[in-house]
């Protein structure tokens, strides 16, 4: 059975056709379209253009935002306001004459580590990614958890919104000061910088701070996911902007529950993570 995987980032846009154990060609990439018209269009063109042998079963596609409750469409898309609440489930269903699948794209990605990646063998896998803004998923048994909304690990309070004449740093979209991803997502920490690559645009001092934050922002995972890995992703990580061995020092201080601290580990996947969570997200929906 061959199956179509889409995972739609804010900046960039794969596709890639896929069996029940791996993808069976080289993923395309393209930037993603503002106007979701056309990237609508686009969508339909290259999978058109993949000459697929037999008929697809079903399509699963990362999105970059919150999803409606009934994951038709996105509801708040903070990179994409084009895309609010566009019918693209529906559009892509009836374009393919196939069932589509709507995730977040920060769950498919760590969908994708807790199946092939770096959470593999594990039960229970927490995933963040620290990019543009920060965003992440708890896997459990091989399935993204079950949720009424999803997860926003990016916009938990790591600060009090009102203290007291303190600056605290805000999101790009939200109203209240005070979200981890205000502290450490890419968007953000460029906002207060001048342009560059922020590799180089920081401080080591403001490395060393944006790591604690984020010990902050993790311990609170810990707390209320459980897990026995963390997985981190995300350009900041990658590029070792915020490094591992700083956060794991943090979370040691900070912690006085639990007894062993969960595994702290990068991704493995990087740029295809997402489409190996559609792979991973077909095996226990459709088959
Ligand atoms: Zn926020």
């Amino acid at each position: 059975m061959q199956y179509i995987i889409c995972d739609i980032g804010g900046t960039t846009t794969r596709i890639a056709q896929a069996s029940e154990e791996s993808l069976t060609m080289d993923p395309i990439f393209f930037p993603t379209e503002q106007d979701f018209t056309k990237e609508l269009h686009l969508l339909k063109e290259h999978i058109t253009s993949m000459h697929m042998n037999e008929p697809i079963h079903s399509m699963v596609v990362g999105l970059p935002g919150a999803l409606s409750k009934d994951k038709s469409t996105l509801y708040k898309a903070p990179h994409l306001p084009d895309w609010n609440g566009r019918p693209l489930r529906d559009e892509l269903s009836q374009a393919f004459q196939t069932p589509v699948f709507l995730e977040s794209d920060a769950a498919l990605v760590g969908l994708g580590e807790a199946v092939y990646g770096a959470g593999k063998g594990q039960r229970i896998v927490a995933y963040l990614t620290i990019s543009t803004g920060v965003g992440g998923a708890r896997i459990v048994d091989e399935k993204i958890d079950a949720a009424t909304y999803g997860f926003e690990p990016g916009h938990q309070f790591i600060a009090l919104p009102d203290l007291q004449g303190a600056y605290l740093p805000q999101c790009t979209v939200c109203p209240l000061p005070g979200h981890l991803e205000a502290f450490v997502g890419g968007e953000a920490l460029h906002h207060r910088h001048e342009p560059g690559r922020l590799r180089d645009v920081l401080t080591d001092q403001e490395k060393t701070d944006a790591a604690r934050y984020l010990a902050f922002g993790i311990y609170n995972m810990l707390m209320f996911w459980s897990p026995g890995i963390v997985v981190l992703g995300g350009g900041l990580i990658v590029h070792d902007v915020i490094d591992l061995d700083e956060v794991r020092k943090n979370l040691r201080i900070i912690n006085s529950i639990i007894p062993e601290l969960s595994l702290l580990v990068k991704g493995e996947l990087r740029d295809v993570g997402g489409l190996y969570g559609g792979i991973a997200y077909m095996k226990k929906n459709t088959f």
